[in-house]
């Protein structure tokens, strides 16, 4: 069988026990985007560098065997966010942002930008390039964002049947205006304000760190946030279980 050696660069979003010696690692690589591989557990003590550290994007040196089955052999880590740990929010939010990655579509052309949405998300949850910039705002950036890129965010622009002003999200038909609302049962309609627009607009078309920079009152940054959560659980047709953490540790603190 042939063997060759593949190298990517990437960061790992799960870790799947498959066998005794065996664990399937799920990857978001700059060059594939999500991936699988073998891993044999004992490799996470081996001096090749370990893969299971939490958050570190790596160089990982996998070998392909055919059948586009690939096992790690090593890796380098490149950038790691260690201070996380001391970090319980932030920490929570990242997890939760490693999970939604893992619904990257399949046979994307922009691996690289799902990769880079994570990276500089989960940069920003530690303090080092911004000081004080909230881990809510990171997460509801990041959210708008991976739905925005995924195809799954809709036009907040304009109302979506008759491209009025719109006022009201409802999660299969996108933004309406009062008017073409009132072919919906009220249940299905979330009201927004002002604001809660300019945000989405905002992280639609800012790029780079300013897009995670934009000001709101408290109770319309509480109601957009619960809104892209649940539209997020909605279109992705899941329960996220670290959306549950992370909203169970926000609530007492
Ligand atoms: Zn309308």
């Amino acid at each position: 069988m042939s063997r060759e050696l593949v190298e990517l660069h990437g960061i790992l979003l799960k870790i799947l026990p498959y066998s005794e010696n065996d664990n399937l690692l799920q990857l978001l690589t700059a060059e594939k985007g999500k991936v699988i591989i073998y891993a044999k557990k004992s490799s996470k003590t081996n001096r090749s560098g370990s893969y299971n550290q939490l958050f570190a994007y790596s160089k990982f040196e996998l070998i392909s065997r055919g059948h586009g089955m690939m096992v790690y052999s090593g890796s380098q880590m490149i950038e790691s966010f260690p201070e996380l740990r001391q970090m319980p929010y932030a920490m929570a939010a990242g997890e939760y942002l490693c999970e939604v990655s893992t619904f990257v579509p399949e046979n994307i052309d922009n691996p690289q930008e799902y990769l880079s949405l994570l990276l500089n998300s989960l940069y920003l949850l530690t303090d080092r390039k911004v000081k004080n910039l909230d881990y809510k705002t990171v997460k509801l950036v990041f959210e708008i964002a991976f739905l925005q890129l995924s195809g799954l965010m809709p036009n907040a622009g304009e109302c979506s049947s008759c491209g009025n002003e719109p006022v009201y999200w409802n999660f299969d038909e996108g933004f309406l205006c009062g008017h073409c609302a009132d072919k919906f049962p009220n249940s299905s309609l979330h009201l927004l304000d002002k604001s809660m627009f300019s945000a989405i607009n905002h992280i639609m078309t800012v790029r780079g760190v300013k897009r995670y920079v934009f000001t709101m009152d408290h109770s319309s940054f509480n109601l957009l946030s619960w809104l892209s959560e649940e539209y997020m659980k909605y279109i992705l047709e899941t329960d996220l279980k670290t959306l549950n953490v992370y909203r169970q540790l926000v609530s007492r603190e």
